[in-house]
């Protein structure tokens, strides 16, 4: 009835909001076709044992070089990927794209690595996830033991049920599974007690003040205490300093991850990295 009123109904065409629909929708129709274009490309960050001071494997880090030479991020566009269905077809691809680079890795003379990948909760759902796997395994030629799945503990704990029956599934064929971001979801030890898993990673949230604030140092001690005790092994995530590789290695973490070690890198740039390490670890 008041002009005020009326006003509101207008709210929706407030600029600042639209525009952040007209992004979205562009963005969206973008991811649509980045994989067909080209766009998108991954990243390997390496993963370090700490009782050898040897490369592990790597994390897969997808990229997205949107047209005009700018780089997204994951975190700005992995949740839209998710929220449209888009991950399926793009997690597919980086699946198969992970392996095939795990492969050229193994042929220049590392067919111990590890490459992990992220599934994301959509992946994880479809119940013809364990066939996908072993089509890639066989496509590529790398060895079950040579992947290792991530999945974040607040996708594993959506629906328990699910997830147990999924992980023997995934571990049936002989691949790793990580439970990812480890600490900052409705943590339960009980969870992970049931989660059938081989490797516990622990948030960067709680590694990069862990000097600094023993809180978190405690947290990450207890993580690493109680995984053992259920035989998990563990990687740390977001290490960025060498006490806090110290503090890791003492408290017996298994690996680590983060730019103190590497920053996520081409696959090429992880090849010259491992060789360079191994023939200065082996010397
Ligand atoms: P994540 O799986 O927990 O990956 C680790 C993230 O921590 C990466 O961010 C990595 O660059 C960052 N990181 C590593 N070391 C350090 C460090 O020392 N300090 C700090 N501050 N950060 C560090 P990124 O690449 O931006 O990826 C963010 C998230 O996006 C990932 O978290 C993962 O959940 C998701 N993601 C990335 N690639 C994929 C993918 O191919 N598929 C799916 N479903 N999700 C992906
Ligand atoms: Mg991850
Ligand atoms: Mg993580
Ligand atoms: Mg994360």
């Amino acid at each position: 009835h008041t002009k005020e009123n009326g006003g509101n109904r207008f709210e929706i065409y407030e600029p600042a909001l639209s525009s952040k629909r007209v992004e979205r929708f562009n963005m969206e129709n973008g991811l649509r076709y980045a994989q067909e274009r080209g766009e998108l490309t991954l990243h390997f960050q390496p993963q370090i044992s700490l009782s050898t001071g040897k490369v592990y494997g790597a994390e897969t880090l997808l990229r997205w070089n949107a047209p005009g030479g700018e780089t997204i991020q994951p975190g700005e566009f992995i949740p839209l990927a998710e929220e449209t269905g888009l991950i399926v077809p793009i997690g597919q691809w980086v699946l198969e794209q992970a392996c095939a680079e795990c492969k050229r890795w193994i042929r220049a003379g590392m067919p111990q690595l590890v490459i992990s990948v992220n599934i994301s909760a959509l992946q994880f759902e479809q119940d013809d996830f364990p066939d996908l796997v072993r089509r890639v395994l066989e496509r590529t030629g790398i060895e079950p033991y040579n992947l290792c799945l991530e999945i974040t503990e607040h996708t594993a704990v959506q629906n328990m049920e699910h997830s147990v029956k999924m992980l023997h599934q995934l571990i049936d064929i002989g691949v790793k599974i990580a439970i990812d971001d480890f600490g900052i979801g409705q943590s339960s030890l009980l969870w992970l007690k049931k989660l059938p898993a081989h490797i516990v990673k622990i948030d960067p949230a709680f590694i990069l003040n862990m000097i600094e604030d023993s809180d978190d140092d405690a947290i990450a001690k207890a993580v690493i205490v109680m995984s053992h005790n259920l035989g998990l092994s563990v990687t740390a995530e977001g290490v960025e300093t060498e006490q806090q590789l110290q503090r890791l290695q003492q408290l017996q973490c298994d690996r680590i991850q983060g730019f103190y070690t590497g920053r996520p890198m081409t696959s090429d740039q992880f090849i010259a990295y491992f060789l360079e390490i191994h023939s200065w670890a082996s010397s």
